[in-house]
């Protein structure tokens, strides 16, 4: 993701690579979201859950950035791998296994590469939704993280040689509608589904979150 500076953008963005430093910083910045975005998600967390949802990624989020100020791995494949295994361990809820498999399916997507590129990118987030949905179980219209992620995949996939910026601000617009496409529904899954036609009328946390951090990566991007 290249962060090349004011006299680069998003043309050279586009064809250069994403390195372990770029995916750190993406991450870090995902923790500043998360802190912004704390009381927000937990509000949302309050009618349809246990009010909990934005303390729990703040305190995985902010965990992560503090490992990674410590060091920061080799490759964005050990970065990712970093950020699933503290997410895992700090999150906790149905938040933290969820988001952990996700990267850590997307660690191992990319591989060893030294840097991402749009097309590892898109695996990486193809993988990413493939560790959820095996995890837990959800599809499309069950009024969860995955009504966000699934359609941002769709979009990643369908940028056609548009380098990593696109790939990721199509996949941070399509995350922020399928957030919103949450609003109607019945939750299916998690502890929003325990309401049944009482979920209706409130937009899923773990939606959000999901396009928050799309949205941020999107952005570190430039
Ligand atoms: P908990 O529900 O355990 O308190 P969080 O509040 O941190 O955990 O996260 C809730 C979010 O997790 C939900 O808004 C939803 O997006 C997501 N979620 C819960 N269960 C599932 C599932 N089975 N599949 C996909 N996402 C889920
Ligand atoms: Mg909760």
């Amino acid at each position: 993701m290249g962060r090349s500076g004011q006299d680069t953008g998003s043309a050279l963005g586009a064809v250069m690579g994403c390195t372990a430093n770029d995916v750190a910083a993406a991450l870090r910045a995902a923790a500043d979201t998360m802190a912004e975005h704390r009381g927000e998600l937990t509000d949302l967390d309050r009618p349809i859950g246990d009010a909990d949802h934005g303390e729990n990624l703040n305190r995985g989020f902010t965990a992560l950035a503090g490992a990674l100020s410590e060091a920061v791995p080799d490759t964005p494949g050990a970065v990712l791998k970093l950020a699933a295994t503290t997410l895992i361990s700090k999150v906790g809820g149905a938040a933290g296994p969820l988001y952990g498999t996700a990267f850590l399916r997307a660690a191992t997507a990319v591989g060893q590469a030294e840097e991402l590129t749009e097309a590892t990118v898109k695996a990486a987030l193809r993988a990413g939704l493939d560790g959820v949905v095996a995890r837990g179980k959800a599809e499309v219209g069950d009024a969860t993280m995955v009504d966000a992620l699934a359609p941002a995949v769709e979009a990643a996939e369908a940028v056609d040689d548009g380098g990593v910026a696109a790939v990721l601000a199509a996949a941070a617009d399509a995350a922020e509608r399928g957030a919103e496409s949450t609003t109607p529904l019945v939750a299916r899954k998690g502890r929003a589904s325990y309401l049944g036609e009482r979920s209706v009328g409130h937009l899923d946390p773990g939606a959000r979150s999901t396009a928050l951090l799309l949205r941020t990566f999107a952005e570190v991007e430039r």
